[in-house]
This record gives C-alpha cells, structure tokens and sequence, in this order.
C-alpha cells in the first residue's frame, strides 16, 4: 500500500534550497544582493576553484544584529518585509528570506558579522544547516561570509555543476551586471587571487564600462538621456559599428533590478533604424525608472522577468530614447553612418 508520509526537515530543506540555489553564480548573486540591500558601498567577492571549494563576500553593511544572526539563517526570515502591506512597495533585492536558509542547507557556512553600535560582532559556523559554533568576536563593520564546499551533501547537484571556466563566466557575468547596476559601489571579484573585476566605486557608469569591456569599447559607446513623462531613462548604447552576434551584451535594469527582456532589447534595437546590420545585436546599458504601479515583476529567483501595464508605451519610449541618441550624434537620417 502506498501511504502519505511527511518529508523530514532535512529532505524538505534540501529540495527548498535547490530552488534558489543552482550553482555557485546564484549564491554570488544572492549575498552581493544582501550586501546591496544592506547599504554597504564596498563589496569584496573571492572563489576558489569557481566557487565550488569557496566563495566569500566581504562587505562594509550594517551588518546583522547579534540576536539576529540564527534566525536570519533561517526559512521565511527577513528584516526587508513585515506585513502584507510592504509586499507592494518592495524597494530592496531580496525580501523572501529564504537565500541564507538555502545556501547554508547546501554548504559550510562561516560568518562573521558586526553592526556598527556593537562593541563586538558574531561569529558563526554551520554544517549543512546545522549550527556548530556561533559567539562573540572581534571583527570589523559589515558581514563577513564564506561558503565552503558547496553541494558537498547533494551529491547529484554537485554533479551537475560545469567546468570551472564556464562556472567562472557565469560568475563574471553576474557580478559585471551588479557593478554596472551600482557604480557608487566598489566592487572586486577575484579567482585564486586573480583579479577578475575592480570598480572604483566613483560612481562613474562609463568607467565601469571600461573596466568590464575595456576602454576602447567604451569609448564606441553613446550616452543616453530621455525623459518621457513617468518613465526616465540613463544610460548608454553602442555606436551602430559595435555590435555584437547576440544580446548577452545588452543590460537592462528596471527601477534598480536587473532584468531580461527580449521586448526591451527588440524596441532598443529598432531604434536603431537600419543601421544595424542583420542578426547583428548593440551593446546597451540601459536603467529604467517608471512608478512602481505601472510594473509587476515577477521576482522567483530564477526568474527576472518584468511586464508593464501599458506595454507599447513603454516599448515607444525605449524606442524613441535610442533614435534620439542616434541622431543627437548625426548617426540617423544620414545616407552612411559616420564610421
Ligand atoms: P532576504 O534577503 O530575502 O531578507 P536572506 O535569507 O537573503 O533573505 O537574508 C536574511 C536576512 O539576513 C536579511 O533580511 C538581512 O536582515 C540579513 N542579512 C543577510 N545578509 C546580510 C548582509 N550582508 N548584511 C546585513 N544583513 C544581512
Ligand atoms: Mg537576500
């Protein structure tokens, strides 16, 4: 006979924390993500081995309060959302309470954490979600947290996971979309003491561009500025000459979030007109602002997809933006564009 039987907590953990946790990219994310949310402005990310033996992320945050620091480690716990009513008006990246939860279900966490009214911060060691030491110590402002040996109790994702390099691109990727999203926030990626990544943290969206693809490519890159009258957009494209064979190359952010959106890149992408040539993609770093009302973005871990309530506006107003950009620098309605 077959019967119903409840899923102990170590089985329901693990398959939770598959959900938000695939591979050593979504951890980055997920704790540069709480460094963002908790105001730091100096973010330090280092892995060893693609971040399968180590990832750890050095940031100048609040940091965790000591009476907080188990609880925060665990499911549906967050200091971001209180009540029903702030789950309209989420400003911060994470608000589900569940990424610490997962991550340490998953690894060996060490972490050490200080507020700065604290004469003394916390440390903390976990096993697979279990607690094996947490106390006092000295230890500067912020958080402090290493993930060691990721998967080494899920066998089967272990397994799963790619060579090292296409583990470390993913890596890259997702740490250059969070720089470019926050220039007034120094961040540094190193592999093995390699460095991958350093912003200065100036505030300057073009320098990070330059660091992430280097200066000449920055320097094929136009600045954008358009104001329609609720949605704002900043940022830059590539000159029609820059183009790239896909559109892994194209940012976009919504009100501060990373997200995909094909539809965005197509309406960048005729705003162009017909200087791109076919299946030929711009460069694009693209950060929109529109009243929170007019979006719904639908924010599973996995998944960074955003609708608006009046798509072809929006759709309109990207367009627009590129061709305005295009021809403030003579490059549209011209028999050849200038080289
Ligand atoms: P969420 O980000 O959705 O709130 P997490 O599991 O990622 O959930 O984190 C739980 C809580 O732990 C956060 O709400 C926050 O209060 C605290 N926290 C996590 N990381 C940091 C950090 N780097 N600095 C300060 N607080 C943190
Ligand atoms: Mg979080």
């Amino acid at each position: 006979m077959t019967r119903v039987n409840k899923l102990t907590q170590e089985v329901s953990e693990k398959i939770a924390a598959g959900e938000v946790i695939e591979r050593p990219s979504s951890v980055i994310k997920e704790l540069v993500e709480n460094s963002l949310d908790a105001s730091s402005d100096d973010i330090r990310v280092h892995i060893n081995k693609a971040g399968k033996e180590l990832i750890r992320i050095i940031d100048n945050g609040h940091g965790i309060h000591p009476d907080d620091v188990e609880l925060a480690f665990s499911r549906h716990a967050t200091s971001k959302v209180s009540g029903i009513n702030d789950l309209n008006k989420i400003s911060t990246l994470g608000f589900r309470g569940e990424a610490l939860a997962s991550i340490a279900a998953v690894s060996r966490i060490e972490l050490r954490t200080r507020q700065n009214n604290q004469k003394e911060g916390t440390k903390l060691i976990m096993d697979g979600g279990i607690i094996k030491e947490i106390g006092s110590t000295g230890c500067p402002v912020g958080t402090d947290i290493s993930v060691k040996d990721l998967f080494f109790n899920t066998p089967a994702r272990l397994k799963f996971l790619r060579k090292d390099a296409s583990e470390i691109a993913l890596i890259q990727d997702i740490v250059n979309k969070l720089a470019l999203a926050h220039p007034n926030v120094r961040f540094s990626l190193f592999n093995n003491n390699n460095k991958l990544l350093n912003t200065s943290g100036r505030n300057d969206l073009f320098e990070v561009i330059a660091n992430i693809y280097g200066y000449q490519t920055a320097k094929k890159m136009l600045y954008v500025e358009y104001d329609a009258n609720d949605i704002s957009l900043r940022g830059y494209i590539s000159r029609p000459e820059l183009t790239r064979s896909n559109r892994n190359y194209q940012t976009l952010y919504v009100n501060g979030r990373y997200v995909k959106s094909s539809f965005l890149s197509e309406r960048i992408e005729k705003g162009y007109h017909t200087l791109l040539a076919k299946h030929r993609y711009p460069f694009a770093i693209i950060k929109m602002n529109i009243p929170q009302e007019k979006l719904d973005i639908n924010v599973h871990p996995a998944k960074i997809h955003v609708r608006f309530s009046d798509q072809k506006y929006v759709g309109d107003v990207m367009t627009k933006a590129i061709t305005n950009t295009l021809k403030r620098e003579e490059l549209i309605f011209q028999a050849s564009p200038t080289k």
